[in-house]
């Protein structure tokens, strides 16, 4: 469903995306993990048009980004990032709806849909971004991305902002939204634990480039290379530590 071939971003000497090329297959849910500075954002940004490849071509069911509108592409991209990007003089329901209105679409009951696939309770709508919790917040984010009913979802550091508790609980109604909704999902994340517990497959970036394109098991398994494997380290090591606990 998307598709790069051989694109690169450069930052003046920074290739910040350097000669990559991948498919992400329609209703896949793919994680894209990689330190700080890795190239991560760039390359997400490119799907949806808010960065342009220095060369290159990313099509999107088989049609370049490049030949379409930036606002139509968005209507096809559901795109949530960090800082939840609510707009914090408008009201969660008037929030939800913004991409509906920007098309002229009614609006009906999708708002209280919205917020019932997100599992928060209808009666927030009438609230401001500022009266909810970092969790409620991120949870409205994905709502307003997915009123629209676009079928590509890409998700930037989405719940990287969440203390662990509410980040898990996020992330598993994430993935149980990507199977009931056949979401083709990305989700760029330098938490190796949160990839593997969420996609089921795992793309580890370095230096702007792809290091290792492998499922959760490969890499349990300690394939992968050896960037995937340092960012296995971590939560292997948080692993091991929790199971001598328990001894
Ligand atoms: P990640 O999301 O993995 O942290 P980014 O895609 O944000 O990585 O950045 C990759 C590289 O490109 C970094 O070296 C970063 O400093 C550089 N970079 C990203 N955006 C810009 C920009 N707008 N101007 C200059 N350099 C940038
Ligand atoms: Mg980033």
């Amino acid at each position: 469903m998307i598709a790069l071939d051989r694109v690169s971003r450069h930052y003046g000497a920074v290739a910040a995306v350097d000669n990559i090329s991948m498919t992400v297959a329609r209703g896949a849910f793919v994680a894209l993990v990689g330190a700080s500075g890795s190239g991560k954002s760039t390359l997400l940004r490119m799907m949806n048009r808010l960065e342009t490849p220095d060369s290159g071509r990313v099509t999107i069911d088989g049609r370049a980004v490049s030949d379409e509108a930036p606002h139509r592409l968005r209507r096809r991209i559901g795109y949530v990032f960090q800082q939840h990007g609510l707009f914090p003089h408008m009201s969660v329901a008037a929030n939800i709806a913004i991409g509906l209105r920007l098309e002229g679409r009614p609006v009906g009951d999708r708002v209280g849909e919205m917020l019932d696939l997100v599992e928060l309770p209808r009666a927030i709508a009438g609230r401001m971004p500022d009266a909810l919790s970092g969790g409620q917040r991120q949870r409205v984010a994905i709502a307003r991305a997915l009123a629209t009913e676009p079928p590509i979802l890409l998700l930037d550091e989405a719940l990287g902002a969440l203390d662990p508790v509410t980040r898990d609980s996020v992330a598993g109604r994430l993935v149980a939204l990507h199977q009931r909704l056949g979401l083709t999902t990305l989700l760029v994340t330098h938490d190796m634990a949160e990839a593997l517990l969420t996609a089921t497959r795992v793309l580890v970036m370095d230096k702007g480039r792809i290091v290792a394109d492998a499922t959760p098991a490969q890499l349990v398994a300690g394939e992968g290379g050896e960037v995937a494997q340092g960012l296995m380290a971590v939560p292997r090591h948080q692993a091991e530590r929790l199971a001598a606990l328990a001894r």
